[in-house]
């Protein structure tokens, strides 16, 4: 064959087609048009276009079969050639048509003569919408280059269909009949429930609105331009904080600038510029192929690179056409299952509650603060994750399981009826749970524990009076800062303080000072140096801040005094880490209440300053502070993560150590026993507290007071009151001594052998 490069065929076919695109001839014209250039560039007797009309691949437009076959000819997806290329979205290339098991003759076309065949499929947003195919006498394979040349004009013709509205928009999208099959997916239990809805990937696909280019060069500066931005943001990811949200942040990093400094990749978008496309579809044409390539390999660990690949190419057409947005910015249309590798607080916070159905994350653990504020939501979560984007496309109808941890992705019918069933039984026992609401949670020997929940946000606070909580036992005060696009006024954190405590009535609320940094990142406050943290769990965060930067803390001091002007104002510090510090913050209080004092201000009637236990070190000087404070509260997630030296971000990490370990409960028993003396209150705080069988340790340890996420209430509630106190704490203080191997088996069958539900 005559032709050189892909480059040369693919710019010729594409200069035609662009006169062709241009030109006021009718679509059905257009693509008549179209068959005959494709045809005739790439020397082959025939070439026909197949679209997808109501479900079945119909034969729009052909040059060399028989034209009493267009819109005759039909095939259903997955059915013969055409239809196996677009039920895999693979390309075919085959010297002997027949010779392939998928082979479907058909008789009106009168295409027995032609022996070689290659077919490609015309992809839109991720779903072939039709097939363009090659024939010719001659029984030899297509060169590489020719199909090259195809594959480029098959997204020029995605184009063209588009625009000229040949495809039924509604055929493909959603549960249409394009949907491939049903797929169930296996990721890490994070956030109880179960939903349906579709799935709406958090950084969209770029939708390309131009495919070939009116200036080649000016698409070629324009994606070396996008490249100079990626790679910068990679190296300033690299250096920040945020990245990852404590993920797995090296090794993707190590890839990312791997892929961002490829010059391979450059080069073949070049190559695409070349032929003719615009910097967008360039990007995406190299993409389906690697995309097809590497379908064929089957490495676990080439997929985990392809996965990253697709990533940053997404964000390199992201950057390009200037759709930086998320799917938040858009809005959501209808129940929606969000899909991202890893989100923030403040990311998932931005979308519609009402809307937001689902999370499943690619990351994620049980106490990523993303976790947590879906669970305050009530919004299920599945993490752990790997490769969503090459499983599934935005738009794809998902079933999640939070209790199992399982997402159906593209559900057959029966799998929804199951689902429907699961769904009202759920439902029910929500119902039984609302209707503990009022039920005091007293243990079955009589002892009344505390239930109060976490919340954050004034959104939460309906929360209370639904679950019939005892109070908050935690209300972390970061999250309207998280959620505000600046640092909010001294007025507004005073109007929510207020809010939240006229909501509360007699109820305590205990206000926790920010706890800004770790993975609660403010872009609005970021210090020099905070950038290039490396451990921010570890690093300059909550009480740190606060001590450095007092102007914030005083701020803070002075809206909750204000707010709890005539009320017991409850306050405790989180990641206290030696005794100073916590005398350093309550003197900002102190300072601020003989300010207001000054000012003739209505006063607290009384304030409670609290420390939180959550970093080891504060353990080893409980005997010192306890008896400065009027409470304690155990933050579980940080001091876990401290005690094991296992990031509470990390995937990895996610479910390798475990909550009722002995070195866990003998730590708590150890905390417990050095304050008891002093009569402190002890609450623990972490989400460990709202899991039945971790509760149940913590009864075990005699801590009768939880703080936990709303949704825990009804069912913790129904734990204590099937608990006999005294006989776990007898139990658990032989395990204390003689810890048993496997902790939690042993507790779930003393939880068993009581009929106590623990799952
Ligand atoms: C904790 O660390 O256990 C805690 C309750 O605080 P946060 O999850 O906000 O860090
Ligand atoms: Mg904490």
């Amino acid at each position: 064959m005559a032709m050189q490069n892909a480059t040369t065929a693919a710019r010729a076919i594409l200069t035609s087609l662009h006169e062709i695109m241009a030109s006021r001839s009718g679509a059905q014209a257009k693509l008549n048009h179209v068959v005959e250039v494709i045809g005739e560039n790439l020397n082959s007797e025939v070439c026909s276009i197949y679209l997808l009309r109501e479900g079945m691949l119909e034969l729009f437009a052909t040059r060399g079969l028989n034209q009493q076959a267009v819109h005759v000819t039909r095939m259903a997806v997955g059915e013969g050639l055409v239809g196996t290329i677009a039920a895999n979205i693979e390309t075919l290339n085959l010297a002997e048509a027949t010779a392939h098991p998928d082979f479907a003759f058909r008789p009106e076309t009168g295409e027995e003569r032609f022996h070689s065949f290659a077919g490609v499929p015309i992809v839109r947003r991720e779903r072939a919408v039709g097939v363009v195919a090659v024939q010719h006498v001659e029984p030899r394979r297509y060169e590489e280059v020719e199909i090259e040349a195809l594959q480029t004009v098959a997204m020029v013709l995605s184009e063209l269909i588009a625009n000229a509205g040949l495809i039924d928009e509604d055929d493909f999208l959603g549960s249409g009949a394009l949907s491939t099959e049903p797929q169930r997916l296996q990721g890490m239990a994070l956030v109880k429930g179960i939903a349906s809805g579709t799935a709406v990937f958090h950084q969209p696909r770029v939708n390309i609105e131009q495919v070939v280019a009116d200036d080649i060069e000016a698409e070629r500066q324009r994606v070396y331009l996008a490249f100079d931005k990626m790679r910068e943001q990679i190296d300033r990811m690299a250096n920040q904080a945020e990245f990852g949200v404590g993920g797995e942040h090296e090794e993707v990093l190590q890839t990312y600038k791997m892929f961002a400094y490829d010059e391979g990749w450059g080069r073949r978008i070049n190559e695409a510029i070349d032929s003719g496309l615009t910097a967008e579809a360039a990007i995406e044409r190299v993409q389906q192929r690697t995309r097809m390539r590497m379908r064929k390999i089957d490495d676990p660990l080439l997929a985990d690179r392809m996965h990253d690949l697709e990533d940053l190419s997404n964000r390199l057409l992201r950057t390009v056409s200037g759709q930086l947005g998320t799917a938040a910015s858009a809005g959501l249309k209808g129940d929606a299952i969000l899909v991202a590798r890893n989100l923030g607080p403040a990311e998932l916070l931005e979308y519609d509650r009402r809307r937001l159905k689902g999370v499943i994350l690619e990351e994620g653990s049980l106490t990523a603060h993303v976790v947590i504020v879906a669970r305050a939501m009530g919004i299920p979560v599945i993490g752990r994750l790997r490769g969503l984007r090459g499983k599934l496309r935005d738009g794809d109808h998902l079933l999640i399981d939070g209790d199992n941890g399982v997402v159906d992705v593209r559900p057959s019918p029966t799998m929804i009826e199951a689902f429907e069933a699961r769904f009202i039984r759920s439902r029910q026992r929500q119902a039984h749970y609302a209707a503990m609401r009022d039920v005091e949670p007293v243990s079955r020997d009589g002892h009344r524990v505390t239930v109060m929940i976490n919340a954050g946000l004034r959104d939460d606070m309906p929360l209370l009076n639904m679950t019939g909580a005892d109070g908050i036992g935690l209300f972390r005060t970061e999250f309207q800062f998280l959620v505000s696009a600046t640092l909010p006024a001294r007025e507004r954190q005073t109007r929510l303080y207020r809010d939240v405590l006229d909501v509360a009535g007699d109820r305590p609320v205990v206000f926790r000072t920010v706890d800004i940094g770790g993975d609660k990142v403010l872009p609005y406050l970021r210090q020099d140096n905070a950038a290039l943290e490396e451990n921010p769990a570890m690093g300059w965060r909550a009480l740190r801040v606060a001590l450095e930067r007092d102007g914030l803390l005083k701020v803070q001091a002075r809206a909750l005094l204000e707010a709890a002007g005539g009320r017991t104002l409850n306050v405790m510090f989180p990641m206290v880490t030696e005794p100073w510090e916590f005398d350093a913050a309550k003197a900002v209080f102190e300072s601020q209440l003989a300010f207001l004092k000054r000012q003739k201000k209505l006063l607290p009637e009384a304030i409670r300053y609290g420390a939180m236990v959550e970093v080891p070190a504060i353990a080893e000087w409980l005997d010192v502070l306890a008896p400065r404070l009027s409470f304690l509260s155990i933050g579980t997630n940080d001091l876990t993560q401290f005690l094991f030296a296992a990031d509470r971000g990390h995937p990895k990490l996610a479910e390798r150590y475990d909550w009722v370990s002995p070195a866990i409960l003998r730590f708590l028993h150890r905390v417990v026993t050095t304050v008891a003396p002093f009569g402190t209150d002890i609450t623990v705080c972490g989400e460990m507290g709202g899991r039945r069988l971790e509760a149940l340790a913590l009864l075990g340890l005699g801590i009768t007071r939880l703080s936990i996420t709303p949704a825990a209430v009804g069912p913790i509630k129904e734990l204590v009151s099937k608990v006999d106190l005294g006989e776990i704490r007898g139990a658990m203080a032989g395990w204390l001594k003689a810890p048993p191997e496997n902790m939690r088996a042993v507790l779930t069958e003393w939880a068993a052998a009581r009929a106590i539900d623990c799952d």
